[in-house]
């Protein structure tokens, strides 16, 4: 999940990261399942397009994290498919 604060600076007289009602630069930051901690700048000032990126973010990352978690299941199925053959021919001898 990851969810949008704002860096202030100088003029700027808000204080509080979750303060969007200002036009400093929003960031982007939160934990993703197998992708770690996520810190960066939304690239833009405006509170609802960071948002979006931010929904943006998940969505393509949650894609990455299932093909990789389908290519390890893969990878998992076929050893263990050796492993069957394995027994069997043991079973011949
Ligand atoms: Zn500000």
């Amino acid at each position: 999940m990851l969810s949008v604060y704002t860096r202030h600076y100088p003029p700027c007289r808000h204080t509080h990261a979750n303060s969007h009602r200002c036009a400093c630069p929003k960031w982007i930051r939160g934990r993703i399942e197998n992708a770690g901690l996520i810190r960066q700048s939304a690239r833009t000032n405006h509170w609802a397009e960071a948002e979006k990126k931010a929904r943006e973010m998940e969505k393509s990352m949650a894609v990455k994290t299932a093909a990789s978690a389908y290519l390890n299941d893969e990878r998992g199925r076929k050893s263990r498919t050796r492993d069957s053959h394995a027994e069997e021919s043991i079973h011949q001898e």
